[in-house]
């Protein structure tokens, strides 16, 4: 069972099929650690997905048991990712979504770039 409390990885997730390109994406980067692609469903006018190669259901999934190559392999595309986007400035958002609170959709680890506007507040406000 992965840290994160979710099921253990399902090799038939989306993100999954997308990495073995058994789905199309529309790519924007990819190197040995890690794959970026725009978001299907955006909600921003820049919003793309960067998502780790290796197995890693969650956040703390790929935190606690990926390699450190890995994450810093990972770390180092989200920031390529974004500069390359030309969202340096005026600034962009990070978001992971983690577990069922947050609302993960897709059991493979990911982190959203938004850009292309101003994004407004953190969290919609309501407790
Ligand atoms: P999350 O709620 O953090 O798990 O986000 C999952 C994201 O994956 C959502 O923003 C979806 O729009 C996006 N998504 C789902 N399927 C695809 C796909 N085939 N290609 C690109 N993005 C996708």
């Amino acid at each position: 069972m992965p840290v994160s409390g979710l099921p253990p990885y399902d090799p038939q997730n989306i993100f999954a099929r997308i990495l073995r390109g058994e789905i199309p994406c529309r790519k924007v980067h990819e190197d040995d650690h890690a794959l970026a692609f725009h978001d299907i469903n955006p909600q921003a006018p820049v919003h793309v997905l960067v998502i780790p190669k290796g197995a890693y259901v969650s956040a703390a999934d790929f935190h606690a048991t990926a390699t450190d190559a890995e994450i810093a392999g990972f770390w180092r595309a989200v920031g390529q990712v974004a500069r390359e986007l030309g969202l340096e400035q005026p600034g962009h958002r990070l978001l992971a979504n983690m577990g069922l609170a947050a609302g993960q959709e897709v059991p493979h680890f990911h982190v959203h770039i938004f850009g292309g506007r101003a994004l407004g507040p953190m969290l919609t406000p309501g407790g």
